[in-house]
């Protein structure tokens, strides 16, 4: 089960987060419990609840997610590398009914994940 969208909080800065980006369609913050050194979420400000809930019509903006991660690793000094993640339902891990990309960068980490 899926905790509540604490992200739409966020969207609407009745809760704080420290900001890395934001534009008309998303918004990018660093995450409250850092899963390495540089650990930001990117998301939508469409409300789109997990990966399987996005339709074609959403092909843009999960394009513009994964740019908008890919600008960040460069601006935040990722130059060796970095990984994005979209966990997805109760399997994948999500825990925020809202959908988005993890940008984990600053040490190795590893593969498989967990
Ligand atoms: P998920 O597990 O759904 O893929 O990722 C949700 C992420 O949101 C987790 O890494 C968690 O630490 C982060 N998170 C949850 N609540 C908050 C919050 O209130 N502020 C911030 N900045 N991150 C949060």
């Amino acid at each position: 089960m899926l905790a509540d969208n604490i992200f739409l909080k966020i969207l609407d800065k009745s809760i704080p987060a420290k900001v890395a980006y934001e534009d008309d369609r998303c918004l990018a913050f660093h995450d409250i419990r850092p899963q390495a050194p540089t650990h930001v979420l990117v998301i939508p400000r469409k409300v789109i609840r997990t990966l399987d809930d996005a339709s074609p019509e959403d092909e843009a903006l999960l394009g513009h997610l994964v740019l908008v991660a890919v600008k960040l690793a460069k601006e935040l000094g990722l130059a060796k590398g970095y990984r994005l993640v979209v966990n997805c339902n109760e399997h994948g891990g999500q825990t925020v009914p809202h959908l988005h990309v993890h940008l984990l960068g600053g040490r190795d980490l590893g593969w498989p994940p967990g």
